[in-house]
């Protein structure tokens, strides 16, 4: 059980790490150096042996491996990665890199994607040491730079160039799972996630013919990208329901006792309720159009148009997906992946999610346990390089009101204290007996 010092701990390495300005710009615009060597100290405390590494200066990750008791046991990896997404201080209601802790809530960039995941990690494996606990397996932490970009100066490189760290891991656990989802009617639901869509952001380019913009121009290049990205804008993308996803349907339908024609997605999403929150994103694939680059001059034509989308696919289904918008873009307009990635896709139905569950509701009785699937990704996806299938899996009790979704990248980002303390309690349980 983790005892009163890790509790006051996992609040203070959250407001600490928030403090530690490690905004990733993208384009190699960031340096996570400090956070990491903070995260390094606190595991030497521990009496661990961390390894820091870089690709790229100031891009600095973290590893280290505490040894289990039982050898036969297959490893478990726990990352978090230390970058956060900016935040404009005049946007918020305290500067969000002050790490201020009022009224029981820790403030800032971070609070929940992801470094109170990262407190929450050093919090229990320091606890451990306190008390003298080995975990079951091995368990190897890592601390990533870089995930809120590219990841190649983070889990990529990590995965890419130093595997022998996560040597014996074959599942990992980090972001965006165990959290408080309170439904409307009383009852609260703690979806674990078991699944990630892929992402594939498309460049997109329409090509034309330059000229005068008082002449006639039938080959009109930001014409052309126009139409390509308003039919890629407004098509109804069909419902493929990945084994996750339809289990979570399942689950969810009997839990509100629903009777539902598995054929009719968008139906039982309806009778679900807000319920249907945590899987109307992940039934389909998606194709936003998100950037536009063309001209320079009113009255000239450009002989060229760009356009960015920010495409997800659902696990299986990605070649369909590229087969649509070869499609909806038409003759007119090429497209390119600009940044791609795969689709995740974990079993429900291992010991380990079982022992995540039974965390969950040691802890939260009330709760119910439901799995789920992303929209977006993570570094799971690099690590799945490794042959390690990933869970999300950071705990948080979070109360009513409490919009946790909008927090991700969002204004006024904040965690609960005791929400931490649950986190804590939660993955202190899960790490040592998984
Ligand atoms: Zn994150």
């Amino acid at each position: 059980m983790a005892d009163e010092q890790a509790l006051d701990e996992v609040v203070r390495f959250t407001s600490d790490l928030i403090r530690i300005d490690t905004t990733n710009r993208g384009g190699g615009d960031c340096r996570e150096r400090p956070a990491a060597e903070y995260a390094a100290e606190q595991l030497a405390g521990a009496g661990l042996e961390p390894v820091l590494l870089e690709r790229t200066a100031g891009r600095t990750n973290v590893v280290a491996r505490i040894e289990g008791s039982d050898p036969s046991a297959d490893a478990l990896l726990v990352h978090g990665h230390l970058d956060v997404v900016p935040a404009r201080a005049e946007d918020w209601s305290v500067h969000p890199f002050s790490g201020e802790i009022r009224d029981g809530v820790v403030w800032g960039r971070g609070a929940v994607d992801m470094k109170n995941m990262d407190a929450m990690i050093l919090a229990v494996v320091r606890g451990w040491a306190r008390a003298g606990v080995r975990p079951r397996r091995d368990v190897v932490v890592a601390f990533t730079a870089d995930e809120e970009d590219s990841a190649r100066d983070g889990s990529g490189f990590l995965a890419g160039e130093h595997a022998a760290l996560f040597e014996g891991c074959t599942e990992g656990v980090s972001e965006s799972g165990a959290f408080t989802f309170h439904d409307g009617a009383g009852r609260q639901l703690y979806p674990i996630a078991a699944g990630e869509r892929g992402t594939g952001w498309l460049k997109l380019t329409a090509r034309g013919r330059a000229g005068h913009g008082s002449k006639v121009n039938k080959e009109n290049a930001v014409t052309r990208l126009a139409a390509a990205i308003t039919r890629i804008g407004e098509y109804e993308w069909p419902a493929r329901l990945t084994p996750t996803v339809r289990a979570a349907l399942t689950e969810l339908a009997l839990l509100y006792g629903i009777e539902s024609d598995p054929d009719d997605v968008d139906g039982l999403l309806h009778k679900l309720g807000p319920a249907a929150k945590l899987v109307e994103a992940t039934v389909r694939n998606s194709a936003n159009p998100t950037m536009l680059e063309a001209g320079y001059k009113v009255n000239v034509i450009p002989g060229e148009a760009v356009a960015y989308v920010d495409g997800r696919h659902l696990f299986g289904v990605e070649d369909e997906f590229r087969a649509t918008l070869d499609e909806l873009t038409g003759p007119d307009v090429d497209w390119e992946f600009h940044h791609r990635s795969i689709a995740l896709q974990a079993p429900l139905d291992s010991p380990t999610y079982a022992k995540m569950r039974a965390a969950v509701e040691e802890f939260a009785p009330e709760g119910h346990v439901v799995p789920y699937c992303m929209s977006g990704g993570t570094d799971a996806k690099e690590f799945s390089r490794l042959g390690i299938t990933g869970y999300g899996f950071t705990p948080l009790k979070l109360p009513e009101g409490y919009d946790y979704q909008a927090m991700f990248h969002g204004v006024d980002e904040r965690v609960p204290v005791e929400a931490l303390h649950f986190g804590v309690r939660v993955l202190d349980r899960f790490l040592r007996t998984a």
